[in-house]
């Protein structure tokens, strides 16, 4: 049999500067903070880190229209802080760690909340709930000069109703603590992305739903809940 279809393109995401940052693979961290562990019914003083992996194709830009998924009755936004890593490496510390980052971007880990409840009541992977088609909406990827991103507010609504609120300073485990903890595990490299978990407040949304994502001097991501893709 001859192979008739071309590699899938580059996934690339868009920058502040007019750069395109190659995605190369999405890790997201799960529970990062604690109110939203408690919410999960969580203790989040005795989790350690965790983190999931997704696709690089799971990565929409801001504005877009985003299928509901199919095998899910409860697809739930998740306001994400994004680190956008622009320099490889392995065992770092989180004293190094910054130095390995290029940029922050606003991001949002869609869920299938019923798929997850079903794998965590087995005990098994994940993947299914999280590593969704069209799951990972991303906004501009901001150079790091522009901010610090340990302090400030990050915040969803709706249809213009608040739903998440929380403060990147309640974060259990810091951007460079996250690096760090990855790093033990992968040798990062420039083009990956880290999702570094969501605040209080996660909920479902409906076709037509439009969910604003914001961070201080990050801006606004906005996506709109579409029909089920074909
Ligand atoms: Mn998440």
């Amino acid at each position: 049999m001859t192979l008739t279809f071309e590699p899938a393109p580059p996934v690339l995401a868009a920058t502040t500067t007019g750069d395109h940052f190659p995605v190369r693979r999405l890790f997201c961290i799960g529970r990062n903070y604690a109110a939203h562990a408690r919410e999960m019914g969580n203790d989040p003083d005795r989790e350690p880190p965790f983190f999931f992996t997704a696709w690089a194709e799971a990565v929409v830009p801001d504005g877009r229209v985003i299928a509901y998924p199919q095998a899910t009755a409860d697809y739930h936004y998740e306001a994400e802080l994004v680190v956008a890593i622009g320099a490889s490496g392995r065992n770092v510390t989180a004293e190094q760690a910054p130095a390995m980052i290029y940029g922050y971007a606003v991001g949002l880990d869609m869920t299938r909340r019923d798929v997850q409840a079903e794998a965590k009541d087995a005990g098994r992977p994940w993947d299914a709930a999280k590593n969704v088609e069209q799951s990972k909406p991303l906004g501009p990827i901001h150079p790091k000069a522009d901010l610090d991103p340990s302090t400030g507010t990050i915040a969803l609504t709706v249809n213009g109703a608040p739903r998440q609120t929380g403060e990147l300073s309640d974060m259990i485990w810091s951007v460079p603590e996250v690096i760090a903890h990855l790093s033990t595990f992968y040798r990062l490299q420039p083009g990956d992305l880290i999702y570094t978990g969501t605040p209080a407040g996660v909920g479902p949304v409906v076709e037509g739903d439009v969910i604003v994502a914001t961070i201080d001097g990050l801006g606004a991501l906005t996506v709109t809940v579409g029909p089920p893709a074909l």
